[in-house]
Order: structure tokens, then C-alpha cells, then sequence
């Protein structure tokens, strides 16, 4: 890929997003699916889908604090 740089700070910048944004791709390319993940540590990446399969529905349980919202398709778990 060729990256176009009108000046340096911008281009420093720009690889900075990048790497915080592969980061985040690994968060989301290995879930474990038993695990009750905080919303807090990981936000939708697209909001209302499923991170693993893209989903939009999902199952609700509110109590003891929590709001967790189950994934009706994949399993996948999160604490809003
Ligand atoms: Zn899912």
C-alpha cells in the first residue's frame, strides 16, 4: 500500500491509529465465547452487532447489576 504524506506529524499519526487499530483487530479475532466480556473492554465494533458473527439479535438478562446480552446466534456475551 502506497501512503501519501502531506507532512510528517500527520504521517506519524496515522501509523499510530493504525497500530491501535490492529490491536483491536486481535481483541476481536480471538473471543472466547464462555467469557462474560465488559462492554467497557470491548465496545461493538459496528454498534448493535455481534463482534464474532455480525449479528443483530440477541437475547437480554438484566439483574444483579448487569445487563448481559447474549448473541442468539454465535453464544457471544457482553455486560452493557
Ligand atoms: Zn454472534
Amino acid at each position: 500500500m502506497r501512503i501519501l504524506c502531506y507532512d510528517e506529524s500527520a504521517c506519524i499519526e496515522w501509523w499510530r491509529l493504525r497500530g491501535i487499530m490492529e490491536n483491536n483487530e486481535d481483541k476481536y479475532a480471538n473471543l472466547d465465547l464462555n467469557k462474560v466480556y465488559e462492554y467497557v473492554d470491548l465496545p461493538d465494533r459496528i454498534s448493535g452487532r455481534c463482534d464474532h458473527c455480525g449479528n443483530a439479535r440477541f437475547k437480554t438478562k438484566v439483574g444483579n447489576g448487569q445487563y448481559l446480552r447474549k448473541c442468539t446466534t454465535c453464544g457471544l456475551t457482553k455486560n452493557l
